[in-house]
């Protein structure tokens, strides 16, 4: 099946030909001609599907279709909200490739950098405007930015949004929204809360579903490797090495963990970086940079800030720490065999997290293959400890019932509160909110840019 087949035209062909795209994935196949109908869509898919390009090139479409010829400064017409500032960018980075033969313009809008470049860039004029909800709503609450000419808005990983406690931002953002206008929501997993919000927002959609909900992607190979947590570090370093490992990414739970980490492994001679909230946006985006160029070996990121990378056929994921939602898994395992390439997803397991292992495994529906290393067999002495942070804890004494120990597997907080005061200016969107990141931001990315 070909691109022009589902209905779009040539100036898109082009641009997805010139990516190297022959065929669409099933994702797009699926949204993209719903979408050019004009209709409401409730999307289940993760990322690594596809997603973005299939509700990008129909958005692009409409809006070249019905140009704006009136007087003045053009109106944005299409909203597209993520949760993150990566995925943000990487959207904006998107409807810039596939709109690059085309006449419209667009702007990315998120917090930890300074707002006046945006405001400049939404002064000019922009068509599509991919943002955070945060500094979305700082703009708005500036005037800087008018949503009442919206014809088309997309809540992209509305699961995570969500989870990252943007439900009030998001219902503020509807608020400001026409009555009559297209939505796409896009979701790797099906809370009852999504629901209830899809409910509200969308109207008699097309239900497209890829990947089965809750589960990972299939070309992904998982494996355990039950080992101590005191040899985990050891364990990853030796498994880089031996396997020879060139890229990958590994997840902590915590930002202090993967700063130790990541030093950790610096020292065994692996060149390393972290990656998380509490990082300026500059240094967030050189850790990506060098890491997707080569020159950063092994990432290592918090489920928040690893939330939409996009890096291309990425081929090892380690989950160093297994997370305390189990959906996170899926999202975290989503980060390799992207877009049909083959990845593999390993779990460094320690005694304290069969319980959080047993979790996971009931969301897939099937259990993960266990190997253990030679020279990593666990201690059978070592008996399961609480996991830090309080949200979890449970009985120490049931080394011989291995996966049922552990207690209850409380959500994590989050990085964020729900119920934000509204500073004028200078918040971040994502985790790691409340310091200060403008300062540091080395890069500009909000700059109006003809998609042409
Ligand atoms: P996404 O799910 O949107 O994050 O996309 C995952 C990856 O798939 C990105 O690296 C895209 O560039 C790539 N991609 C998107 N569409 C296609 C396609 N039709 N064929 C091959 N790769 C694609």
């Amino acid at each position: 099946m070909s691109f022009e087949s589902l209905g779009l035209q040539a100036e898109l062909c082009r641009a997805v030909a010139d990516q190297g795209y022959s065929e669409p994935t099933p994702v797009q196949r699926q949204a993209i001609p719903v979408i050019l109908d004009g209709r409401d869509v409730l999307a289940g898919a993760q990322t690594g599907t596809g997603k973005t390009a299939g509700f990008t090139l129909p958005l692009l479409q409409l809006l070249n279709a019905r140009p704006f010829n009136g007087a003045g400064t053009r109106p944005v017409r299409a909203l597209v909200l993520t949760p993150t500032r990566e995925l943000a960018a990487q959207v904006a980075e998107s409807v810039q490739t596939y709109g690059r033969h085309m006449p419209l313009r667009a702007a990315v809008i998120f917090g930890g950098v300074k707002i006046n470049p945006q405001i400049a860039a939404l002064r000019r004029g922009v068509d599509i405007v991919v943002a955070t909800p945060g500094r979305l709503l700082d703009h708005v609450g500036q005037g800087t930015l008018n949503l009442s000419k919206v014809e088309i808005l997309v809540l992209d990983e509305a699961d995570r949004m969500l989870d990252m406690g943007f439900i009030h931002d998001i219902r503020k953002i509807l608020a400001l929204l026409p009555k009559q206008r297209q939505n796409l929501l896009f979701s790797a997993t099906f809370s009852q809360e999504i629901r209830q919000l899809a409910d509200r927002l969308l109207n008699t959609p097309a239900s497209v579903d890829v990947a089965r909900r809750n589960t990972a992607a299939e070309q992904v190979a998982q494996v355990v490797h039950p080992v101590d947590k005191a040899r985990k570090r050891e364990l990853l370093s030796h498994l880089i090495g031996s396997e020879n490992w060139r890229q990958v990414l590994v997840f902590t739970r915590t930002k202090h963990g993967a700063n130790r980490l990541a030093q950790q492994l610096e020292r065994d001679g692996l060149s390393a970086a972290a990656i998380h909230g509490n990082k300026s946006q500059g240094a967030r985006t050189r850790a990506l940079a060098g890491f997707k160029d080569g020159s950063v070996r092994v990432l290592v990121a918090t489920d928040i800030a690893a939330r939409g990378l996009d890096i291309d056929q990425l081929p090892h994921v380690v989950n160093f720490e297994l997370p305390h939602v189990p959906e996170d898994y899926v999202h975290r395992i989503g980060r390799t065999g992207r877009a049909g390439n083959d990845g593999d997803a390993v779990s460094l397991v320690c005694v304290d997290e069969h319980k959080l292992l047993r979790d996971i495994e009931g969301v897939l529906g099937r259990t993960i293959p266990e190997v253990v290393l030679e020279g990593y067999a666990p201690d059978p002495s070592i008996r399961p400890e609480p996991i830090q942070n309080g949200r979890t804890g449970g009985p120490r004494n049931q080394r011989s019932q291995p996966r049922s120990h552990g207690g209850a597997t409380g959500r994590p907080a989050g990085d964020v509160n729900g119920n934000r005061v509204y500073a004028a200016h200078g918040r971040s969107d994502d985790a790691g909110r409340g310091r200060r990141q403008g300062q540091n931001a080395r890069r500009r990315p909000a700059r109006a840019r003809p998609v042409s």
